[in-house]
């Protein structure tokens, strides 16, 4: 027999504090948690809530709150991790949305399926991860990336998105851009392989491996010295209320690139492989302009990661917003580079 599923209970005017890692204090007019994709289509068949928009969120951790949620926030906690099928080279694994997405890597590694091991410790959920794409230390979640299932919030069928359709990009998908508010994304599948290539290149990945006398690491050596670097390098968010990088790297044509490397010698860059795009680190661009260790009130820019702007305790999401504009304005007003914003701002 088929398990019925009935809508969950909503609450009124929660406070949002611990389901952002900037650690904001706003509240969601309406706030439900979903355990299961049916769950939620039987609340919008119910139509109670169809008066107001409904944000998806999974860690919160991609998140700028600048003021009361005036929305059916809805907290997807879709459990679930299953192999859909497998050879002798490749397994093909589903996880669902609301997996602990650095539990879901660990998982992975556990099995010894390559293709992850790399964005060992980025924090939030299953769900997001296609969002923007997410990446770390030269490998996106694109390269593995098999297919998603979402939900179309307006014919409530699921529908099933391969890695074209997705139209990922650095930081960027679809669902960023034409598809954005129209999805909720329920599960993602990605192809992982049995025989291991590692990808070490990148980042101090090599001196660590290097530091251990790791000569030929398999993925749980670079699992592991990912999650080394990460913890030496970025702020806890249990610690101090923060959301990652703030903006995006800039990436200009290779006549803007040839102009910043005139007009700043010894400025790092990145080339891109396969296009003659040029990327910037949007860290040295903040850190010259003087905002590295920065602080107004509770709101700030971190002691040693330029990139990533902070909450000391009590700074709201709008002192935030303001610093960061403040900073683009000034990136902008030295170098000429506009700096475009990470972080989902609401
Ligand atoms: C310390 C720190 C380090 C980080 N490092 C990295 C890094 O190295 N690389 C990187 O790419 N990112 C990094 N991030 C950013 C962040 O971890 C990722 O973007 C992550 O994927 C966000 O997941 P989340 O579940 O917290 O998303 P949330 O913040 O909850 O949501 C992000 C966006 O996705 C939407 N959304 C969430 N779930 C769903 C769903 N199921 N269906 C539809 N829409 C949904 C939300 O509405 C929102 O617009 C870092 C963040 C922190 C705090």
């Amino acid at each position: 027999m088929p398990q019925i599923y009935s809508a969950p209970r909503v609450l009124e005017n929660v406070s949002l504090k611990p389901f952002n890692t900037f650690g904001i204090d706003v509240s969601a007019r309406y706030f439900v948690e979903i355990n299961h994709l049916q769950e939620y289509v039987q609340l919008v068949r119910e139509q109670n809530y169809a008066h107001v928009t409904h944000l998806f969120v999974g860690g919160g951790s991609n998140l700028l709150l600048t003021q009361d949620v005036d929305a059916l926030v809805v907290k997807v906690a879709f459990e679930g991790i299953e192999v859909i099928d497998e050879s002798d080279d490749f397994v093909l694994v589903k996880a669902g949305a609301g997996v602990v997405w650095h539990d879901f890597v660990q998982y992975t590694v556990d099995h010894h399926w390559a293709g992850l091991e790399n964005l060992s410790l980025i924090p939030g959920h299953v769900g997001a991860a296609p969002m923007q794409n997410i990446g770390a230390y030269g490998v996106e979640i694109k390269d593995t990336f098999d297919s998603l299932e979402a939900l179309n919030l307006e014919s409530l069928a699921v529908e099933r998105f391969d890695t074209k359709a997705c139209q990922f990009g650095y930081r960027e998908s679809y669902f960023k851009h034409a598809g954005k508010g129209r999805y909720l994304i329920a599960s993602v599948s990605f192809k992982l392989a049995k025989k291991a290539e590692t990808q070490t290149s990148y980042g101090a990945i090599k001196d660590v491996l290097a530091a251990k006398g790791i000569a030929n690491p398999g993925i749980r050596d670079v699992a592991n010295a990912v999650i080394s670097i990460r913890q030496s390098k970025l702020p806890d968010p249990k610690e101090i209320g923060n959301s990652g990088s703030f903006f995006k790297n800039p990436t200009v044509s290779v006549d803007e690139a040839t102009r910043l490397q005139d007009a700043f010698p010894g400025i790092p860059f990145y080339p891109i492989v396969g296009s003659t795009d040029v990327k910037f680190p949007a860290g040295w661009f903040i850190e010259q302009a003087g905002w590295k260790g920065y602080r107004s009130g509770d709101a700030g820019v971190h002691v040693n990661q330029a990139l990533v702007l902070v909450n000391y305790g009590q700074a709201t999401g709008s002192q935030i917003k303001e610093l960061s504009e403040q900073i683009k304005a000034s990136v902008l007003a030295k170098f000429g580079v506009p700096l475009e914003t990470e972080v989902n701002i609401i």
